[in-house]
């Protein structure tokens, strides 16, 4: 009895193992058609970092390059909101394979709130569920060839950042914090998670560093300023950039959509380009350093 169990047991391992091995081998073939792979992260919730994973997607794709935009935060996904995206995947019968959404010319998007029955439903998802739907938007969506992949990780350094460090071999962080204190100390555990994941650190951006008024655009400081850049220094981190608080950007992921062409003169959308050349120059430089 005691050895039929076993049997059983052993013949299901050996499947599991098969078909884990099986998906492994998928999500390294799908990953070699992505160049760069970029994990958004915080230290803390509420400090702008899916803002600023929509925005560096977009900014990335109006420059041409081929970008898709993943969001993998499980307790509270954004992005679609944000970006005014609803529904779920649409299954390809000839490829076999789930398909993005286009949201302009060249960004496909991807949420975890397509799996979501009820938006506004909370949802308790265990450490191993997590990493095995992480595996599944590599293995099973049909990103086709990339230039970018960002991912829009929960804040702090929990199961998510770790099954995407784990899964997505190459990724690389961008992390984002405002420029008080208590968000820069949370900011230097997120670069101590990097390190220890031995996780390259694309570098770090300053999000609401300043108020642009809506109507002078003029720009003051808002919750202090230069916090990002000094702790970048102490910590040996490149400084990516500082964007200002711009309340128009609430307004605009309020209705569904993002900032346009028609503000590009903004402090917001130039700070913005600013930041995604820095990210492009980075991703390059760091891509170089790993095959010269
Ligand atoms: P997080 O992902 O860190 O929780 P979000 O990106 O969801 O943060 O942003 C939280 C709120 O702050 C949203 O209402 C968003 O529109 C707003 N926000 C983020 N960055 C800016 C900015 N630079 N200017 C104005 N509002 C911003």
């Amino acid at each position: 009895m005691e050895t039929g169990e076993t049997n059983v047991g052993n013949a299901c391992d050996h499947a599991h193992h098969e078909e884990a091995g099986e998906e492994i081998i998928k999500v390294r073939e799908r990953l070699s058609h992505i160049r760069h792979k970029l994990i958004v992260m915080s230290g803390k919730g509420g400090v702008g970092k899916s803002s600023v994973a929509a925005y560096l997607a977009i900014g990335l794709g109006r420059l041409g390059n081929r970008v898709g935009l993943l969001d993998v935060d499980f307790h509270g996904p954004s992005i679609p909101r944000m970006l005014g995206i609803s529904g779920m995947f649409r299954f390809s019968e000839k490829e076999q394979a789930l398909m993005p959404h286009e949201y302009e010319d060249h960004l496909k998007v991807v949420s975890i709130e397509c799996l979501l029955e009820d938006r506004d439903a909370a949802v308790i998802w265990r450490g191993p569920m997590k990493h095995g739907v992480i595996r599944q938007f590599i293995s099973e969506v049909d990103w086709g060839e990339l230039d970018y992949l960002v991912i829009d990780s929960p804040p702090g350094t929990g199961d998510e950042p770790l099954s995407v460090a784990q899964t997505i071999e190459g990724t690389r962080a961008v992390i984002v914090t405002t420029p008080q204190e208590i968000a820069l100390a949370d900011v230097r555990k997120s670069i101590n998670f990097c390190h220890h994941l031995a996780m390259p650190i694309v570098g770090l951006v300053e999000n609401m560093s300043g108020y642009v008024c809506p109507h002078c655009m003029q720009e003051s400081p808002l919750f202090g300023r230069g916090g990002g850049r000094r702790t970048a220094e102490q910590m040996n981190v490149h400084f990516l950039g500082a964007l200002p608080f711009d309340p128009r950007l609430v307004e605009a992921s309020d209705l569904g959509h993002t900032l346009t062409e028609r503000e590009k003169a903004s402090p917001f959308t130039l700070a913005l380009s600013n930041f995604v050349s820095e990210v492009i120059q980075r991703s390059e430089a760091l891509a170089e350093e790993q095959h010269p």
